[in-house]
Order: structure tokens, then sequence, then C-alpha cells
């Protein structure tokens, strides 16, 4: 690696006047001067989904109720149109895929649906890394069934606090586990889990797996075709940048459909026949029979836009920039913020890396403050980890040059130190 870089900015321009996404940057609302390098939590505003957003209000404005008959039903089919628009990110069937609710709640709804606990099968297995509205929501499930989570949750721990081990995770599925639920990409290390590995093991044990990949969704490819997982969930206000709460992403295998969802609602019965208003469910055959409510048509539009562009760009081309980026920035660590203290937390290994890098310190949390006064917008995960996003339709490599010549000076100066370490809010 230390081979492909140099030091200077020349190189950075190089690589940028190279670079065969740097046009997307334009389309993002992005502010003169400032680093946005939080994209994993929250992707930055594009004109494009702006457009779809204000589309869809004038759609609204000039149709009112009529809007849900309009053009052949697109806005009463709308949450498998927008599902279907990931199906090229994750090579799945567009019908595999529906929009709605939040990435709990459809891991709720995934769990009343395939948890099914017996006196011998009656584990849900997790790792002690994944994001915690996971964790909750498989407490709750067990707790809904009447059984005790400190016997019915089976926790994966990590080694070292960073990277969960696939083998360890393989060897936890033992007999008594009914449904895996695990994370494509760890919210904190960016370590990325080899899923279709783990997959195979879960089901040559008869287990149920569903994963979670709102950390990787949009910045790495996933080919659902050969992972063959039961249920998927993501959110899409982090690398997709479809805006804060839009709504999240379900993924049911078709050798599901047909299953009766745990969670019935009248807008997963069949279209045909919803407006009887039958007391009789009568499920959809594909992944909208998961879901419930009257679709958040304002929550859903930003894709409409946004989605379009990323497949208009092409994953492999995303992934291999951001490959790019994440390798340099953690070169220029090494090169020139050592010294100050600062490390690399994420794996080298391209095939165990996501999208961001955790720069860990211990003065992490106050650096992260003194980052936000330069104009820096990262985040911070406790206990020491800077995540560094460099999502690369809108960072460029001379972007990640500007941040090291600003971690420098932090690191050097010490500017740090007047902040209070105390926690805001969110961080
Ligand atoms: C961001 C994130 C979530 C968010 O869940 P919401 O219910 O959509 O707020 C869930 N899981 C993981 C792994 C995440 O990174």
């Amino acid at each position: 690696m230390q081979e492909k870089f140099k030091l200077g900015v020349d190189f950075a321009i190089e690589m940028d006047a190279k670079d065969e996404l740097k046009s997307y940057k334009e389309r993002f609302y992005l502010k003169e001067g400032e680093l946005y390098m939080d994209g994993n939590s929250l992707g930055a505003c594009s004109k494009d989904a702006e457009e779809a957003l204000l589309n869809m209000l004038e759609v609204w404005k000039n149709n009112k109720i009529l809007m849900w008959n309009m053009e052949d039903g697109k806005y009463f089919k709308y949450p498998q149109f927008i599902g279907g628009l990931f199906s090229e990110l994750l090579n799945a069937d567009k019908n595999e895929l529906t929009c709605t609710n939040s990435v709990t709640i459809n891991i709720h709804q995934a769990l009343a649906t395939f948890y099914k606990p017996t006196k011998e099968r009656y584990k849900i297995l997790v790792d002690d890394l994944n994001f915690p509205t996971d964790i909750h929501a498989a407490v709750s499930q067990v707790k809904l069934k009447g059984l005790d989570p400190d016997d019915a949750i089976k926790v994966v721990k990590s080694r070292d606090g960073r990277i969960i081990e696939e083998d360890d995770i393989i060897d936890g599925f033992t007999e008594d586990v009914a449904v895996a639920l695990l994370p494509s990409l760890l919210y904190r290390s960016a370590q990325l889990v080899d899923m279709e590995k783990v997959t195979k093991a879960a089901h040559k044990k008869g287990i149920i797996i569903g994963w979670d990949l709102s950390h990787s969704i949009g910045s790495v490819p996933h080919d659902f075709k050969k992972i063959d997982p039961d249920f998927a969930v993501f959110c899409t206000y982090k690398h997709i940048s479809a805006g804060p709460g839009s709504n999240a992403i379900l993924y049911i295998n078709k050798k599901h459909f047909g299953t009766e969802p745990g969670f019935a609602g009248w807008h997963g019965n069949k279209k045909e026949t919803q407006f009887q208003l039958l007391h009789k469910h009568d499920p959809e055959i594909d992944a909208d029979a998961w879901l419930t409510g009257t679709p958040n048509m304002l929550s859903m539009a930003p894709m409409e836009g946004i989605v379009k562009v990323y497949n208009d760009a092409g994953i492999e081309n995303i992934r291999k920039k951001s490959l790019l980026l994440t390798d340099y920035f953690i070169y220029l660590i090494e090169k020139r913020l050592a010294k100050y203290g600062f490390s690399n937390g994420t794996p080298l290994d391209h095939n165990r890396r996501g999208g961001h890098v955790a720069l860990e310190h211990e003065e992490a949390y106050r650096i992260c403050l003194a980052l936000k006064e330069k104009n820096v917008i990262p985040d911070f995960r406790e206990p020491n980890v800077i995540r560094i996003a460099p999502v690369a339709l809108y960072v460029s490599f001379e972007d990640v040059y500007r941040l090291v010549d600003i971690l420098e000076e932090i690191g050097e100066r010490k500017s740090y130190e007047k902040f209070s370490d105390k926690r805001a809010l969110v961080v």
C-alpha cells in the first residue's frame, strides 16, 4: 500500500483529476470550506433527492387523493417501486425488496415473522458490537415470547473490541439457535463481515439468518443471489443520502414468499382486494406482504432521485474509489498522524473493510470538537473513535489531504485541550 501513494498535495490533485466519479460532487449540497466526513451517519443532501421530493409535493398538490391511481398506480405501489431501485446494489429481485418503516421496526417485523421458538431451538444469536437498536429489538422479541433474554439471547463476543471473527459466529451456531441477526459492517470499526460464509454456515445448521446492511449499503456491493440470506434490513439515510429519517428497506428472500407476516396491516394485503376493506387479511405473495400502514410518501420520495444516482455511478466504481480513499487516508495516518497518538482501527484487508475509517485517539471526543471548530464534520463513537467517512460520490482526495492537514495541526498544537470532555446530546 505504501508504494501506491505519495505525501504531497500534488498527488491528491492528480488522483482527483483521474477520478471518473468526480462530477457527482456537484450534485450534492456541500458548503464551501466545510469538509463533510459524516455521510455514514447522515448522507449529504443532493439536488436529485431534492428534486424528487419537490416532485412528490407537486403530485400531492395537483392530484390530492387521485394521486394513488395516477401513472398506473405508481404511487400506490411506491414501496416496491422504491425498494426495487436497490435491486442493482444488492443483486436481488425487485419484488424481494420493499420500502417501509425504520430499520428497528423492520427488524421487529422480520423477527415477529421468522422467530418461532421451540423448546429445543429458541435462541436469537447476536454479536456484542452491533448497533444497539438491533439488540433492543431482539431482546423485546424474546420477551414477547415469554422467554428470558439472559438465556435466549446468545451473544458472540469480539476478541478485541473491534472485530467479530466469522469463525466465532459460526462456532455459535449451535442446535438451540433459531435465528441469527448480524450486521454486514460493524458501525464502529468498519469491519465488513463475510456474509456469504456465515450465511452458508447458518443454513447448514437450519438457522434463519438476517443481516442489517445499514452501514454497507451504497458503499459496498452485495450479491444476494450468492449470499442468499433469509431477510435483510437497512436504512437509507447514511451512505444512500435519502434524508433524515427516510424509510428503511426490508428484503425478504423469495423462498419465504407466502409465509405469514408477523405484523399484518392493510397495506400488506393484495392490492387488487385491499380496497374491498375485508377483515380477513389476504397478503401479497412478495415482500409487500410485510407492509403495514400507509406508505410515508415524503420520506421515500428522495430515493427516487438519489438511488438512480447510485445506480448511474455504479456500485463497483463507488467501491473502487471508496477503497482508494480509505487506503490513502490510512497511509496518511501512518505517515503524518501516528506521532500525535492517532492510529487506524479499521481492517487493512479490503475484503474486511467498509466505507469509513475508525481513527482512534485517546482524546477522540475533544478532537471531534476541535475538528468541528475547523469546519470538519466527523462523528465520535465511544470510547475513542473518530469516524471518518470519505463518501465516494462527494469526497475528493484533496479533501482527505486537507483533513489530514487539520488533524496534524490539532495534534501538534493540542488545540482540543480547551474543550470540555462532557458529551453532547448527539455526538
Ligand atoms: C443506523 C442504523 C440503524 C438505524 O435504525 P433506525 O431504526 O432506522 O433508526 C439500525 N441498525 C444499524 C446497524 C445502523 O447502523
